[in-house]
């Protein structure tokens, strides 16, 4: 066995899946998406994840969904284009959300060279101040610029919230997207089949079902990965928080102060280090290190052991009293920036488990 190694238990993950996927159901979230920007192109766990009833697969980067350019759900590219890559994003996703004219000039431009209608998701910007048209006197405007291009179609409108400014979709906000909806649906005489009312943040309101009639699309990441709706970080009743667990290799066990001796500078990362003396401490070095996830975002789930810092090829940790030795592994869960680190790292092997990825 080589470590460090992230499991992936594909039952757990199928299992989040069905459930969220029937919650959405009956709030009238026909749409689904799948985002799978975590996943840093993993395709066994995209090809689960293609099978379970999401409508798109949707990721952030260009170069996930080529990898996933086999699997039959269409792609949804989530970050705004780069003109750039308006060839490879016609290519390569079905969808993309925009807000730029310019960009949608390039995606149009590309698509009549490829002989393809691509599809866009024009996003407002409902006070999030991350993408999107802000200003309400702009957008019909836009909408008639794209409708005129001949090679995009528009698949609908959307927002994303909670993201920069921490903005919560409530009532209002997406009462507002549902507005622009009826504006641009009468101003055009066109129907808009997708009305995406936001990412994990917006799970919360299914409680008491207040999630706005018509809103018919969300695009769910960190709840299906980790269980876990994200306008208040709660865990979701029946959802499995322990998808992916971390295994480290002990690589020293030795009884040392926990204060450091002599004059203190900076530490390899440039700061000050703060410690705590606590006396004598059975310290714990794992094989792994900030460049695959930090310390912050990684929970011991070996009862007695406290993590007490990182450098970037090595995390100390408190062992207390647990009896673990140089070889041994140390099991832990992240949060969503670790998994997102631990995926993209090259030195975490990825391990999927679970009968669900027998095909894989
Ligand atoms: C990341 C992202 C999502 C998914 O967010 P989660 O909080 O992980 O559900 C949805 N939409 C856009 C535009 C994103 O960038």
């Amino acid at each position: 066995m080589r470590y460090p190694r992230l499991k992936i238990d594909l039952d757990k993950l199928r299992d989040n899946a069905v459930r969220l996927l029937s919650a959405c159901r009956e709030e009238g979230i026909t749409s689904c998406m799948a985002v799978t920007k975590v996943l840093a192109g993993n395709l066994p766990v995209a090809r689960l994840l293609a099978e379970t009833g999401f409508s798109h697969l949707a990721d952030s980067r260009i170069e996930n969904l080529i990898r996933y350019r086999n699997l039959s759900l269409p792609k949804v590219l989530l970050r705004l284009p780069m003109i750039s890559e308006a060839d490879r994003v016609v290519r390569y996703a079905d969808v993309s959300l925009n807000s730029e004219p310019a960009t949608l000039g390039a995606l149009d431009a590309a698509a009549a060279q490829q002989g393809k209608i691509h599809g866009v998701l024009l996003m407002f910007d409902l006070g999030d101040l991350r993408e999107g048209l802000f200003f309400q006197n702009e957008y019909l405007s836009v909408v008639e610029r794209l409708l005129g291009m001949t090679h995009l179609r528009l698949e609908g409108i959307g927002t994303n919230l909670t993201c920069y400014g921490g903005i919560l979709p409530e009532e209002k906000n997406l009462g507002t997207l549902l507005e622009i909806r009826d504006r641009i649906e009468s101003a055009f005489s066109l129907r808009l089949p997708l009305i995406s009312g936001g990412n994990s943040s917006s799970l919360y309101l299914f409680e008491g079902h207040r999630i706005p009639k018509g809103i018919n699309c969300l695009r769910i990441g960190e709840a299906l990965f980790l269980g876990r709706e994200t306008a208040f970080g709660h865990a979701i009743p029946g959802m499995n928080p322990d998808v992916f667990v971390l295994e480290a290799e002990l690589i020293e066990c030795r009884e040392k102060p926990s204060f450091p001796i002599g004059t203190m500078g900076m530490n390899s990362f440039g700061d000050r280090p703060r410690i705590e003396d606590r006396g004598l401490m059975r310290r714990g070095i794992l094989a792994l290190g900030r460049q695959d996830a930090e310390a912050a975002d990684l929970f011991p789930l070996d009862p007695g052991v406290r993590i007490v810092g990182a450098s970037s090829d090595h995390l100390i940790v408190d062992l207390g009293t647990v009896p673990a030795k140089v070889g041994d592994v140390l099991r832990f869960g992240v949060d969503y920036p670790g998994l997102l680190r631990l995926m993209t790292s090259a030195y975490v092997r990825k391990v999927c488990t679970g009968k669900s990825g027998s095909r894989g």
